[in-house]
């Protein structure tokens, strides 16, 4: 299996959203839903105040609990990209998928009753193209490559929380943190 991963260089983004907003336009996505967000972080008080943005979004996990926890099959990771998706047609809304995700990257909408995240653009990696979020980045902050060639650069972390182990679902996005970064 073919795996992508994301990689956002915290050192780049000026906090504009054009990834949020680009995500929200293609999938139409109605208020109260997205796919991906920026946090603002800071640490320290004024005036040694530090900020910095993190990317939050599905990481596509080489083992996705997700995945694993749908009774249905309708959470489907693709052979090719690695991209994990929902089959909206095979979901029965039970909110498995929600409870197992170490990050909150799924949610059932309110309208269609049906779990809902980001699947990568998946369509749009298969024409060849971009992921919206990666190609509309204004800082080019946002980039996306093979997982092989991700591991091999040196400075970037995995994006895991705290309290998770990224062995637990090995996720494949990663940050570049702050130049400077401490408490
Ligand atoms: Fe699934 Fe959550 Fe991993 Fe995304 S981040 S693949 S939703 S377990």
């Amino acid at each position: 299996m073919s795996q992508k991963g994301f990689r956002h260089d915290m050192n780049k983004c000026l906090e504009c959203r054009a990834c949020v907003v680009s995500c929200k336009d293609k999938n139409d996505l109605p208020v109260g839903v997205n796919f991906n967000a920026i946090e603002e972080r800071e640490r320290r008080k004024f005036p040694d105040v530090y900020v910095w943005f993190t990317l939050k979004m599905c990481r596509h996990c080489s083992k996705p609990a997700c995945v694993a926890a749908c009774p249905t099959s309708a959470m489907t990771k693709d052979d090719d990209t690695g991209m994990v998706y929902v089959k909206e047609d095979v979901c029965i809304g039970c909110g498995a998928c929600v409870k197992s995700c170490p990050y909150g990257a799924v949610q059932i909408r309110e309208d269609t009753k049906k779990a809902a995240k980001c699947n990568g653009c998946i369509d749009m990696l298969k024409r060849g193209e971009l992921p919206v979020c990666v190609a509309s980045c204004t800082s080019r902050c946002l980039t996306l490559a093979d997982v092989d060639e991700l591991r091999k650069e040196s400075g970037l972390v995995r994006a895991v929380n705290d309290d998770v182990s990224p062995e637990k679902t090995e996720p494949n996005l990663y940050y570049k943190p702050k130049k400077g970064m401490r408490a």
